[in-house]
């Protein structure tokens, strides 16, 4: 077989010929398959029942309240990004009555739950953090740190007096539409039993914590933890690092995605011992983080931030864009991010032609990958193990100038676990792979989340619309939306996140633009004095149709791409998404406003 190099010899243009294409895509397919596991999805455990202290709130005491039974204009379930600009929007729109609502002690969303060392935006902070020109904010970093963005969050929400009303620690368990008053009765974990015209869904696509299905896993004596809710009471120390406390502690990371390339070098700086298990590496690129300059925000002009935003969307979804104001490594990959998420790419190309170009920046992209790898880690044998083998997009690509450097270390050790589908099994004190055994002290999981859509989408938030019908009895066949934001027969009931719509990396932007538009919607209803919401029947239909014929259809990608959350472990859904990607569907919105908005306002 035609050795796979490396080297940056290779790089220009593939120069191995056809032989070495096919070696690679030889070679990925093996990886593929080693990785492939007949239990899929279901090989992780919910963070819930014996679970559930890995998804237990770390960060607010649990505070004890009165029941609530009044009535509000708006519920908005969710209080992350695409909540807080809901309900920020409407604020602005002249609303009074909104009543946020989140399970979280406060806002912030995945910025709540996400306090672990090393946390950064990875997407550059200026085109993520939403609404800094409204809040008067300016990012201390090109990617800025976690806390920092969670800190923004709050800001929001206290800039739109969006805490006047608002109920942590709660989960709605139940929405019933009641007809003769045009209210949703909402019912909680809390025993509320509140009404609210308008419902807002954003509740996360990635908050629940899962675990990996590890034999013995419950019978580990050692401490353990999620990421997502660290326990600085035992490592010490903060976001920025210094977890003093493991400084004489033997700590085990389980996980080498986006999470654990952030949280490994601030636990190596500090641990007595660090065991990092990986199961597939992540592709690690350049970050190259740095203060913002102040010259660039002197520069800056009114309505910078969203000409920012739309500049960074158009060149990752490979839309016409005159110039690159990000240039970053999101934007330099756009052409292989198409392929996974966004659609659109205008091209003469043709079908068979294209997909022959996108391989070979592939492969030229992923060698640069793990040339990198070698550039920086000294060991041989490490930095084989570190090098990923499948297409760009097939996991969330990450960016660290400090992971594969954390490998340098005498007090850093990487455990490969591919050859065993995992981690074969844990004991009281130890973590076992194949036959050998590692004593442990401490075990932390960077082991993800479960791919949620909202708990109404999902079945777990049981939500009854006119007639009293479920909605998941309404989409027996599937979700029947208008552009995924709401739906016929559950009146004045919307949902953010990603369904019948486009998506795109930047997701806090992709939430800005649908709770806009909701509210958007939601101010017309008022306007118009309509008595409720709702699209038609056939104005679904037709949008079904819309997203069926223009669907991005990557499924051979996707079933050929190493498993993980991105292709449901090996076994990806079809898509439904809009195919021509968010720059269009946004436009079609714009348009839908101006020229169709009354035609979803009941008198
Ligand atoms: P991921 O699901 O991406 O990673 C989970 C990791 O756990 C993988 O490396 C997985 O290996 C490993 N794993 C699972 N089961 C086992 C097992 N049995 N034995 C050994 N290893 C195992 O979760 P993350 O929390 O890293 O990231 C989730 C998402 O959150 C990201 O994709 C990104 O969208 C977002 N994120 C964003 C950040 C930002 O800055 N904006 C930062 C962090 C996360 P395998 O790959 O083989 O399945």
């Amino acid at each position: 077989m035609t050795t796979i190099r490396t080297e940056s010899t290779a790089l220009d243009g593939l120069e191995g010929g056809e032989a070495y294409v096919d070696a690679l895509r030889a070679k990925y397919k093996a990886e593929r398959d080693r990785r492939i596991r007949p239990d899929g999805s279901a090989q992780y455990h919910r963070a819930a029942g014996e679970f559930g202290y890995y998804a237990a709130d770390p960060y607010t005491p649990r505070t004890e309240r009165d029941r609530l039974t009044d009535s509000v204009e708006v519920l908005v379930i969710g209080g992350g990004f695409g909540g807080l600009v809901s309900g920020a929007r409407l604020r602005q729109a002249g609303f009074e009555s909104i009543r946020m609502m989140d399970e979280a002690g406060d806002f912030g969303g995945t910025w709540y739950w996400n306090r672990y060392p090393g946390i950064h935006c990875d997407i550059e902070s200026y085109v993520y953090m939403p609404m800094l020109e409204e809040v008067g904010y300016i990012p201390t970093m090109r990617y800025a740190p976690g806390e920092e963005i969670r800190q923004h969050a709050v800001a929001i929400a206290k800039r739109f007096d969006l805490y006047r009303d608002a109920v942590f620690q709660t989960r709605v368990t139940s929405l019933k539409w009641d007809e003769p008053a045009m209210e949703w009765i909402v019912e909680t974990d809390r025993g509320d039993r509140m009404r609210a015209r308008y419902v807002i869904a954003s509740s996360g696509t990635l908050t629940q914590p899962k675990l990996p299905g590890i034999p013995g896993i419950d019978s580990f004596r050692g401490h353990t933890f999620h990421t997502s809710r660290w326990d600085y009471d035992y490592t010490g120390g903060n976001q920025e690092g210094n977890l003093h406390k493991l400084a004489d502690k033997k700590v085990a990371v389980i996980g080498t995605g986006a999470t654990g390339v952030q949280v490994i070098p601030k636990v190596a700086e500090d641990a007595a011992h660090l065991l990092v298990f990986q199961r597939t590496p992540s592709t690690v690129d350049r970050r190259d983080n740095h203060p913002t300059e102040p010259a660039w925000v002197e520069s800056l002009t009114p309505g910078w931030q969203q000409a920012r935003m739309e500049n960074f969307l158009a060149m990752v979804s490979g839309e016409q864009a005159k110039e690159d104001l990000v240039q970053d490594g999101w934007t330099s990959t756009a052409r292989l991010q198409r392929k996974m998420i966004t659609g659109a790419f205008h091209t003469t190309l043709s079908d068979e032609e294209r997909e022959r170009l996108d391989e070979i920046i592939d492969f030229q992209k992923m060698n640069q990958i793990r040339a990198r790898v070698d550039q920086i880690v000294i060991d041989p044998s490490t930095a084989e193990l570190l090098k990923p083998w499948y297409r760009y997009m097939c996991k969330r690509p990450c960016f660290s100038d400090s992971y594969l450097q954390a490998f340098n270390r005498s007090n850093v050790r990487l455990v490969d676990t591919a050859d065993f589908g995992g981690i074969t099994r844990m004991t009281e004190n130890s973590i076992v792979v194949g036959d050998t055994e590692y004593e442990v002290d401490c075990v932390i999981f960077a082991t993800g989340f479960e791919v949620g859509v909202s708990g109404a989408v999902s079945g777990t938030l049981p939500v009854n619309g006119r007639n009293d019908q479920p909605l998941l009895e309404a989409w027996s066949r599937g979700p029947r939306t208008l552009h995924g934001f709401f739906s016929h027969g559950f009146p004045n009931l919307f949902h953010l996140g990603s369904l019948q719509n486009a998506n795109s990396v930047n997701y806090a932007h992709i939430l800005q633009e649908q709770a806009a538009h909701i509210a958007a919607v939601v101010a017309g209803a008022r306007e118009a004095g309509a008595s409720y919401v709702e699209p038609s029947a056939e104005a679904e239909a037709l949008w079904d149709q819309v997203i069926q014929e223009n669907a991005l259809d990557n499924y051979d990608f996707k079933v050929e791409c190493t498993p993980g959350y991105y292709n449901r472990e090996g076994a990806p859904s079809p898509m439904t998404s809009y195919g021509p990607g968010p720059v269009a569907f946004h436009r079609l919105l714009s348009q839908w406003r101006d020229e169709s908005l009354s035609e979803v306002l009941v008198p």
